[in-house]
């Protein structure tokens, strides 16, 4: 059969022109993409083999060749290997559906964006035209004798002759373009150069990866220099292998390997996703934070994506949400386009799908570390738990799965972490909702006034300490059906029967009446403070408290405004004051002798301004306050 001459389908023209007017900045993927349809094509011969014995073939690798002198790198495998008429179709077209219209978005786009749109085409084989002036292709199909040589310079044509080859396999010729830094062209035929992108891209390849090195002389020895034969990838893909098969120090070992991190992961999951898609993933909680774990530019966030074991990228963010962005790892799917983009991956849907069973995955094993390892979840929680309740926010990602491993202080249980579920099995039957207080820390809590009447009760409050914990709180969130209240607020139902102390509601009424005038005495007093002043049921020992109203910013919230650098207006609350206590019982005695005195005035400042460093706020003048006691002192 004589050299035929065949155009290149119209599209694949184009295309080719596109990408070699420096679509690619990064040019060294060039190799990726053939040692990518290498692998494929040795993993099809393999696979073949399986039912005809005759595909089978000894030595299945790829093999990297240089020929200085003539500027030529050439990639090899023993794999099936192209027909003629395969290499006319499999070369020449681009066999993807959507290419014309991805030429004519590619067409219309401006400069900027073309490198997001080509990210969703495999254009594999044709990125050797980005450092090759000239590619041969010579190949011998597995079961076949003859072989074919398909040749082309890039230019709208390919020719193709018959030609030989002693194995099954084909055999890629580049004819390199000179190396040209500014073009992102390296120089492909030093063997340096080629070992570092193989390492890079394609250690975990499933085959080895062969070149010939020179072999270290002897000292003085002036022979003539010998090679070997070096393997420059790993092929250790881990996530591979069984799990069964493979031990924790070989899985800590990896860890370490991808994170440079030097202790332990605190756990890790291994899964597979199969079905219309596949990929597996290899997933890691680390044992510590980084310290810019709240930064909004952290710096290493993301698990590394690879495409049937080719490296595509790191710190992969778009497939973990940012409630899970602790969480290192690899992932590997196999039927992504090896070029794909930032772009695309946050609006594939496959991504979607492999992203859901991440999280999945990741949730599981905290809950299952949760039941079966407290000490160790307790330790992850005080590491992650803050960034894990990003996940209970409104926001797309929110997952209300996270509720189950949520972990709070318990005030009845003397600080300790108790899980929600905890909680909810240790309520009372008249109990309905589930309390919590927000604060700055479990001390401040716990010594609150708005805990008094929890306390006497023997129901048990939930503490919150955590900026994030506003947000979500704030949502209505539900566990259980139970909804969350804090203890705090003004409009506050305490659960009614055991409580010995409950007032009767004939004796607040009673109090209403008696009480009305110092009450407005307080307020007047206040007027720049409380918004209102009643009588509370909630304080058994203190004399006051302040208490939000619902949608009232909390003093939490307000406390975190400031800190922000937002100069907020000072949010005014309701004073509740105990009709029980001898302060209050005195402060109505003196209103009763003498209604307009100054001291009247003093002493509800003083009250307020005690309830406020009650509960661990702050004062907006403490200088002022200081001289508000000695006054009174001074009086007494
Ligand atoms: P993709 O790999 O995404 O299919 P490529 O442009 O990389 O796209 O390759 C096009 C086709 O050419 C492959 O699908 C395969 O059929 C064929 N091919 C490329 N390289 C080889 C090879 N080394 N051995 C056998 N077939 C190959
Ligand atoms: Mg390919």
């Amino acid at each position: 059969m004589p050299q035929e001459t065949h155009s290149f389908q119209a599209e694949t023209k184009r295309l080719l022109d596109l990408m070699i007017h420096s679509l690619y900045s990064n040019k060294d993927i060039f190799l990726r993409e053939l040692i990518s349809n290498a692998s494929d094509a040795l993993d099809k011969r393999r696979f073949h083999a399986l039912t005809d014995p005759s595909f089978a073939g000894e030595n299945l690798q790829i093999r990297l060749e240089v020929n200085e002198a003539e500027r030529k790198l050439s990639v090899l495998d023993s794999g099936i290997g192209m027909t003629h008429d395969e290499m006319v179709s499999n070369l020449g077209t681009i066999a993807r559906s959507g290419t014309k219209e991805f030429l004519e978005q590619l067409s219309t786009a401006d400069a900027a964006s073309r490198p997001e749109l080509i990210g969703q085409f495999g254009v594999g084989f044709y990125a050797s035209f980005l450092v090759a002036n000239e590619v041969a292709v010579v190949s011998r199909k597995a079961g076949s004798d003859q072989a074919h040589k398909w040749v082309s310079t890039g230019d709208g044509t390919f020719t193709i002759e018959p030609a030989s080859r002693d194995d099954v396999g084909t055999t890629i010729t580049l004819t390199l373009k000179p190396a040209n830094e500014d073009e992102g062209i390296a120089d492909y035929t030093n063997s340096w150069t080629l070992r570092q992108i193989v390492q890079k891209y394609s250690d975990f390849v499933a085959y080895p990866i062969v070149t010939k090195t020179r072999k270290p002389q002897p000292e003085g020895d002036d022979k003539i220099i010998e090679f070997e034969d070096k393997t420059l990838n790993s092929m250790k893909a881990i996530w591979m292998r069984p799990e069964k098969d493979v031990t924790d120090e070989e899985y800590n070992q990896f860890y370490r390997h991808i994170t440079h991190d030097w202790n332990d992961p605190a756990g890790r999951v291994l899964t597979k996703i199969e079905g219309t898609i596949e990929a597996r993933g290899l997933l890691f909680v680390p044992g510590k934070a980084p310290r810019d774990l709240f930064r909004p530019d952290m710096a290493h966030r993301g698990v590394q994506l690879y495409i049937k074991r080719v490296f595509i990228l790191d710190e992969c963010k778009e497939l973990l949400p940012n409630y899970l962005r602790f969480v290192k790892g690899v992932v590997d799917a196999e039927d992504l386009p090896l070029n794909v983009s930032r772009e695309v991956l946050q609006s594939n849907g496959q991504v979607r799908v492999i992203k859901r069973q991440l999280v999945k995955k990741t949730l599981d094993l905290l809950t299952k570390k949760l039941e079966e390892d407290r000490a160790g979840y307790e330790a992850v929680w005080s590491e992650f738990g803050a960034v894990l309740k990003e996940g209970l926010i409104h926001t797309p990602e929110r997952n209300d799965k996270v509720l189950d491993i949520v972990l709070a202080p318990s005030v009845a249980k003397e600080g300790r972490l108790v899980s929600l579920k905890e909680y909810v099995e240790a309520m009372k039957p008249e109990q309905e909702v589930i309390y919590y207080l927000t604060s700055a820390s479990y001390d401040l809590a716990n010594h609150s006034p708005h805990l008094e009447a929890f306390k006497a009760k023997g129901i048990d409050v939930l503490v919150f300490t955590d900026p994030v914990d506003e947000m979500w709180l704030q949502e209505d969130p539900k566990f259980s059906d139970k909804s969350f209240v804090a203890v705090d607020s003004a409009d506050l139902k305490l659960p009614e029967g055991s409580a010995a102390d409950q007032k009767s509601d004939a004796s607040s009424e009673e109090d209403k009446t008696a009480f009305k005038d110092l009450l407005t005495a307080i307020r007047i007093s206040l007027q720049d403070d409380v918004k209102d002043v009643r009588l509370s049921d909630r304080l058994t020992s203190s004399a006051a408290c302040l208490v939000s109203e619902k949608g009232d910013i909390t003093p939490q919230m307000e406390r975190l405004m400031r800190l922000s650098g937002q100069n907020i207006p000072r949010i005014k609350r309701v004073l509740e004051v105990n009709s029980t206590h001898p302060a209050i019982v005195k402060l109505k005695e003196k209103h009763s002798a003498q209604a307009d005195t100054p001291e009247i005035r003093d002493l509800s400042r003083l009250l307020y301004g005690q309830a406020l460093l009650a509960e661990g706020g702050q004062l907006e003048n403490p200088a002022a306050f200081a001289k508000l006691i000695t006054d009174v002192m001074v009086r007494a």
